[in-house]
């Protein structure tokens, strides 16, 4: 999207921009999401194919700047679920070769290139996304590790320990004032008097700090993994300068976007849905901080699209994803009733076997009820499947898959161009992925 609008920014102003991304990697390799990559399967009882990294449990608070990229045997299991995965779900052998093929140009001119000049963990992941972006695709976005970034950040981060007091308290009252109409930003109400900075510990993990009740401009916190207590003391005359222990804070969350908009000057903020909550609680701040606030960008867009499991999920429940909920709940009530029918009948068999009568008629009614009962219960087992393939934001995997890299790019492009709307769906053509058809056309061909 970045590269779309600085393209067309471009093409009728005399501006140039830089697109800035800034991998978040200092978070923990404890979050679900650095270490989980989903793909539709309909061979998977949950419908999801999950490639997973492990991690010791004594490394779970560790920065994944800290995590060392994963071992050979890793990557080539990797590999071969996604291989086992295409078998499997491929509807002929010519859409097979064609996926293999798609897998393997993937693999080798992306996966393995990254691989080989990865240090870390979050270097491997984000060596693919600048891949992608600046081989593959030809654009010439610049990646910054936000662990490495704070030394340009330094006057913003004592800006925001001169304010904090200002700081702490706009955040509690935008947090409570949403709360208060129901919306919740993900923010911990232990957050507030917390120091919108992280103290990074020798150990490889970090500690969230709060200002100390006796001595001003001093902060103090316990690292999340090694438990050691950490101070950042600026009350000493050669304390005040932030630049010699700089290599050591990083900003938390709600503080990357004023440090960025601060310091850098950014014109535009682009994040994910996951971000929106900080980002409103950001926004609050910077209007009474005087910090200004960048145009923010949130492309919350569902792609639509028929990959090789998507395809059998729909073939399977025959239905739109709307029709395919309500059947579920239709389905998940009469099964209750079945429960509560057989129940019953199993209370009277007890009843009519201590007084000695016959059973064969309600053991007859019992075992039709069951029967009854499996099936029902087949069908929301494939109706669950079918609605969590389909309700999935797969791992970029699936689209590098189904279409390869080159093709998945020019449909987001098209949408942003022709359509432009953040929130509406994105339909991909799938006729002929190279050439134009009509968004009409798309619509009627693509279950929604
Ligand atoms: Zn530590």
């Amino acid at each position: 999207m970045l590269e779309t609008l600085k393209t067309t920014i471009e093409n009728c102003k005399e501006q140039r921009i830089v697109n800035l991304f800034v991998i978040i990697d200092h978070d923990f390799i404890e979050e679900i999401w650095m270490r989980r990559a989903q793909i539709p399967s309909f061979h998977h009882s949950s419908g999801l194919l999950q490639l997973r990294f492990s991690v010791n449990p004594s490394k779970k608070w560790q920065m994944v700047c800290n995590i060392p990229r994963p071992g050979e045997t890793t990557l080539y299991n990797w590999k071969r679920e996604i291989v086992s995965w295409i078998k499997k779900s491929s509807s002929s052998p010519s859409q097979r070769e064609k996926m293999i093929d798609n897998l393997n140009r993937f693999w080798v001119e992306v996966v393995e290139i990254a691989y080989s000049k990865a240090r870390s963990y979050s270097d491997f992941n984000s060596f693919m996304m600048s891949k992608i972006i600046n081989s593959i695709w030809g654009y010439n976005t610049l990646f910054v590790r936000l662990s490495e970034i704070s030394q340009v950040l330094t006057n913003g981060f004592e800006f925001l320990i001169s304010n904090l007091r200002t700081y702490t308290d706009v955040l509690a009252r935008t947090d409570q004032a949403l709360l208060s109409h129901g919306i919740s930003t993900g923010v911990s109400s232990n957050s507030y008097n917390k120091a919108p900075l992280w103290l990074h510990c020798k150990c490889g993990s970090k500690a969230p700090i709060s200002p100390s009740t006796r001595r001003k401009l001093s902060f103090k916190g316990s690292c999340m993994s090694c438990k050691k207590e950490l101070t950042l003391d600026l009350n000493g005359p050669h304390d005040r300068d932030l630049s010699k222990v700089i290599s050591y804070l990083s900003p938390r969350a709600i503080a990357i976007p004023l440090l960025l908009s601060r310091d850098l000057e950014i014109s535009c903020y682009c994040s994910g849905k996951g971000g929106l909550g900080y980002l409103t609680d950001a926004n609050m701040i910077s209007k009474h901080l005087g910090i200004r606030w960048p145009l923010t960008l949130v492309w919350g867009s569902k792609d639509v699209y028929r990959g090789i499991a998507q395809n059998q999920a729909l073939d399977a429940i025959h239905m739109e994803i709307p029709n395919a909920e309500s059947r579920l709940q239709e389905l998940r009530s009469t099964n209750d009733e079945y429960r509560t029918k057989i129940q019953d009948l199993v209370n009277k068999r007890t009843e009519l076997a201590n007084a000695g009568s016959s059973l064969q008629s309600i053991l007859e009614d019992i075992f039709q009820l069951k029967e009854e009962q499996r099936r029902i219960r087949r069908e929301i087992e494939i109706i669950e499947k079918g609605t969590n393939i389909l309700n999935l934001s797969p791992c970029i995997l699936d689209y590098a898959v189904n279409f390869g890299m080159v093709d998945t790019q020019k449909q987001w492009c098209r949408h942003l161009l022709e359509n432009g709307n953040l929130a509406s769906p994105v339909y991909f053509n799938q006729k002929n992925c190279n050439s134009e058809v009509e968004e009409d056309d798309n619509k009627r061909r693509v279950f929604i």
